[in-house]
């Protein structure tokens, strides 16, 4: 059925780079004999699913959505990936995304532009644009994403889904082709909270695979849904309510929060005085690690190689140039020029001491809160072209999401309500390691 639906609509939607048509049938087949002889399987064993194209997936194409690995097949897979396979989950296509996951649109793939499946003159956001189209018009019951800066959280958002991104350390990001990566963090894109709980089941948990893992003990998510907000105290953050925050938006987060005090949880607003400097702090650090983790596509070792060159510098230059798009090469720029020597103390070293600071709001807040609310994204889902010729205005869609992952705490994006027809996102940050008290509130709110 999810290959049927992805043949009939995904012409029009775009939100898949490869599909794995025979695979998928082939794994299906073995799942329904598993349960024809009564094997006992795992929750999502059967269950069609999507990964965004910069999870590695051996033998099938991860692109990343950039020509400069528009012929990289992986010869390993990623944890995640991994794990979902040892669950006998079913992998039916590599999903859309902004080039390396630079984006909040999915405009600058260098293959397509996914529409968003509820106004298709809208983008899906991004930049995990494809997962959360995927989902959302119902070819896969749920996909991953990846979150630097806010890419699970706003497209789940845009998309009316529930989008999670968790803790940085509780998600393993071995096989996850880096962005910036004191920030990535992969996570679920979800129809509703309970998949979500599921879904984060599969893939949490410490690989020493990964030197940022953490460790900890295990956790059931499934059981953190439960509607109960009895006591809990909710920040309300002040600077995620100012200018250039639709009116309409904000009036859809006061009607849920008003709706979780009804249902017995207290409020107060607070404030978290660096918020201003989240952003800039944020595109100076993940420009940075780009400029470093980007170095490695030189044409020689794997990906796309340009066709006449004179030397290995001529190589290296065209094979770049060529391979990357325009946003990928504005942030090498950006980063390179932050980390050189006479400019790293004003910019990057500066960003580091900014981001402690930013990390220390809520540390203090935490202390007082047990979560903390505000919207996902400023507007709902913008149109195709709006924004593409003011890489500011994109950035700046990002202002709610991004502190999160400065920080590295936890935060889910789900569905509050519509504005004009299009879905709005409410977002719940908690602590670190506080996924279950994030998925509660969640699923009460839902
Ligand atoms: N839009 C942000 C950026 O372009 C966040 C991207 C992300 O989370 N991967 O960096």
């Amino acid at each position: 059925a999810a290959l049927d639906r992805i043949e009939k609509i995904d012409g029009q939607i775009e939100a898949f780079l490869h599909t794995s048509r025979e695979r998928a049938l082939t794994w299906a087949q073995e799942v329904d004999k598993r349960l024809q002889e009564g094997q006992e399987l795992s929750d999502l064993a059967g269950i069609p699913m999507a990964l965004k194209d910069n999870i590695c997936t051996e033998g099938i194409p991860t692109t990343c959505a950039s020509k400069i690995l528009g012929n990289f097949v992986p010869p390993y897979n990623a944890t995640v990936t991994e794990k979902l396979y040892q669950g006998k989950a079913i992998l039916v296509g590599k999903t859309n995304m902004d080039e390396f996951a630079m984006g909040s649109s999915t405009e600058n793939s260098a293959f397509r532009k996914t529409k968003n499946p509820w106004d298709e003159q809208r983008v899906p956001g991004g930049s995990s644009g494809g997962s959360a189209a995927a989902v959302a018009s119902s070819e896969v019951f749920y996909a991953l994403g990846s979150d630097t800066g806010g890419s699970i959280r706003q497209p789940a958002s845009f998309c009316g889904l529930v989008g999670l991104k968790p803790t940085y350390g509780l998600v393993s990001r071995y096989g996850l082709i880096a962005y910036a990566s004191s920030l990535d963090q992969i996570g679920p894109l979800t129809k509703d909270v309970e998949d979500c709980a599921l879904v984060l089941n599969a893939i949490a948990g410490h690989d020493p695979m990964d030197s940022t893992s953490a460790e900890g003990k295990e956790v059931d998510y499934r059981k953190a849904l439960i509607s109960d907000v009895k006591g809990l105290k909710i920040g309300i953050a002040k600077e995620y309510f100012g200018e250039g925050i639709d009116e309409a938006v904000k009036r859809n987060v006061y009607a849920a929060i008003e709706q979780l005090k009804s249902l017995g949880a207290d409020y107060e607003e607070v404030s978290l005085p660096h918020t201003e400097y989240a952003l800039p702090t944020y595109y100076i650090l993940a420009s940075s690690e780009c400029s470093s983790n980007l170095a490695r596509f030189d044409g020689i070792r794997y990906g796309y190689r340009t066709e006449s060159y004179d030397n290995l510098t001529d190589l290296f230059v065209k094979t770049r140039s060529e391979g990357f798009g325009e946003e990928v090469k504005r942030r090498i720029m950006l980063g390179t020029y932050a980390l050189s020597s006479g400019y790293y103390d004003a910019y990057y070293k500066k960003a580091l001491q900014v981001r402690t600071l930013i990390k220390q709001d809520f540390d203090k807040a935490f202390e007082k809160f047990d979560v903390l609310i505000a919207p996902t994204t400023p507007t709902p889902a913008f149109r195709l072209g709006e924004k593409t010729d003011d890489p500011l205005q994109m950035y700046m869609s990002d202002v709610c999401t991004v502190p999160i992952n400065i920080a590295g705490i936890p935060a889910i994006s789900v569905p509050c309500g519509f504005v004009e027809g299009l879905p709005v996102g409410l977002q719940i940050m908690g602590k670190h390691f506080a996924e279950s008290t994030l998925l509660r509130v969640a699923y009460t709110v839902e």
